[in-house]
């Protein structure tokens, strides 16, 4: 009876142990069910991730592309860029504003605009134009480099629009305009001598005709005073006077009608010689020591011996005329702009005539080719005019360099003598 209990006691254990098995097998059922679930959920996270990772990926490396792109853009201009933020913080300065300004981009980026430039040019160009923004305002200025070589600029400013059409800065675009100043200068200067040229040579002629009748009458008179030796020489003073008119008279006619330069093989070596030794026009002062400094060998250029014989004397005459006491007058002559290769295309035979003479003052020097100007008690101021005109019918230039009371340097340049032309 009692084994009979104990029996059914434990049959009872066992099926309670049995039922929680299975109950513990169906929540394990359960759980891996649940589990897999989950695994496929991650799965499916993990590749959804996995998307938006490429698409980030792809945005970023397209912005990337974008900011390259348009760096590249600003980098690649002429014109000088410069970008600054609300607070003139300068956030952009492109290789172009570097070279015009001379300034390093990555010095200036971060600074204020106002503590890159001087206070005057700041306070002059940029402040006007950042505050009234017109699109179409643009102001001309002459900028001064670290070494004081002046560059001339012209810049422009426009405002920077974020896409809420809300002001953000300023874009302010630097561009260099020294040689479209320096055309600009030289086409007004032509018009004027071209203008000068005809009204001078109108009243040369008028004045010509009359001349030439004061001079016959006057040698008609100093015939009949063949008695009064004092009288005879006030005619002669007349004829002096008239000679003298005369050649000024030639001289206007010289610089009013173009020189057409015939084309010879000219040497200039030997032509800058000439001048020095035999020439009767001008007397070298024994105080005054003449240097040569002639390239080696014959240099010819093409032109018109006698044209560049008097353009050569009045840049001589006036170096002597600008050393009164004492100095050295250098001639230099040498070819230049032939390349290693021997290629002659656009080389020259530049000549200069350096003196130690009183100078020319910056004001001046702009004036110095313009006809009858002259700072001379007797001068005529036509000797540069006719330079001028000479060397630009032979398609030369004519440089300046002048410091006053140290000297001056012309420096004229000739296309050279190219038999393939
Ligand atoms: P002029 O000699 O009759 O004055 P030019 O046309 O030859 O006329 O020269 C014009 C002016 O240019 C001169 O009066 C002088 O002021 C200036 N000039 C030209 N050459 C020199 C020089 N080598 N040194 C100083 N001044 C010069
Ligand atoms: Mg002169």
């Amino acid at each position: 009876m009692v084994e009979n209990l104990v029996e059914k006691k434990r049959e009872q254990e066992i099926q309670v142990l049995h039922k929680a098995f299975e109950s513990f097998n169906e929540a394990s059922q359960q759980l891996q069910g649940s589990y897999d679930k989950l695994q496929e959920r991650i799965k499916e996270l993990d590749s959804q991730l996995a998307d938006k990772n490429l698409e980030l990926k792809q945005n970023l490396n397209e912005k990337d592309k974008v900011k390259n792109y348009l760096n590249n853009i600003l980098e690649s201009l002429h014109n000088g860029v410069v970008v600054i933020d609300s607070n003139e913080k300068i956030t952009a300065f492109n290789q172009s504003a570097g070279v015009i300004m001379g300034k390093s981009p990555g010095k200036c980026v971060g600074k204020k605009l106002k503590d890159v430039f001087s206070p005057d040019f700041f306070e002059s160009t940029f402040a006007p134009l950042i505050q009234t923004k017109e699109k179409n305002e643009s102001l001309d200025r002459v900028y001064y480099l670290e070494d004081n070589e002046k560059v001339d600029i012209r810049v422009s400013a426009s405002p920077m629009k974020d896409n809420k059409d809300k002001e953000v800065g300023t874009v302010l675009i630097v561009q260099d305009v020294t040689d479209l100043k320096r055309l600009e200068e030289e086409v007004q200067r032509n018009q004027r001598l071209t203008a000068m040229g005809e009204m001078a040579a109108g009243i040369a002629h008028e004045i010509r005709n009359p001349l030439g009748s004061i001079e016959l009458f006057a040698s008609l008179l100093r015939k009949d005073l063949e008695e009064d030796v004092d009288k005879q020489l006030l005619a002669d003073h007349i004829c002096s006077g008239v000679k003298n008119m005369d050649r000024i008279i030639s001289s206007i006619l010289l610089f009013a009608k173009s020189p057409e330069p015939s084309c010879q093989r000219c040497d200039i070596n030997a032509m800058l010689q000439e001048l020095l030794e035999f020439s009767s026009n001008i007397i070298y002062p024994e105080n005054i020591k003449i240097i040569r400094k002639f390239g080696k060998g014959k240099l010819f250029c093409r032109g018109d011996a006698d044209l560049l014989r008097q353009v050569f004397l009045n840049f001589i005459r006036n170096a002597i005329q600008a050393m009164q006491e004492e100095g050295e007058l250098i001639l230099k002559s040498e070819e230049i702009g032939i390349s290693k290769k021997g290629k002659r295309e656009g080389a020259c035979i530049a000549i200069s005539i350096s003196d130690t003479g009183i100078g020319i003052s910056p004001e001046n020097i702009r004036k110095i080719f313009n006809p009858f100007f002259t700072t001379k008690a007797r001068g005529t101021g036509l000797g540069m005019a006719i330079a001028y005109n000479i060397i630009k019918a032979h398609q030369g230039t004519i440089e300046v360099e002048s410091q006053q009371n140290v000297g001056t340097t012309f420096t004229v340049k000739i296309p050279i003598w190219d038999t393939k032309r």
